[in-house]
């Protein structure tokens, strides 16, 4: 991404969780749903969407069987601030 939006957020919930659990040590927070892409010739880090599909398939004999297929989705745009990612 081309923005702070993960780690400023990461950071500013890491502080609340510390306020909500002062008793608790060594605070931290990841935001799920970012992840390694190719983007031209280099490795960015970009946030991401699980995409579930499903369909009924025919099989050979007749009955259908249902199948299911997961991937993700890039965002374009840092879906905090809007900046391109
Ligand atoms: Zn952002």
């Amino acid at each position: 991404m081309n923005c702070n939006c993960k780690k400023d957020l990461e950071e500013k919930l890491t502080e609340r969780f510390k306020e909500q659990s002062p008793l608790a040590t060594v605070h931290g927070t990841e935001l799920q749903g970012y992840g390694f892409a190719i983007v031209g010739d280099s490795m960015k880090v970009l946030g991401y969407m699980p995409v579930k599909q499903s369909a009924m398939v025919p099989l050979k004999s007749g009955a259908t069987k249902l199948k299911t297929t997961t991937q993700n989705m890039f965002f374009s745009f840092c879906p905090f601030c809007g900046v391109k990612a």
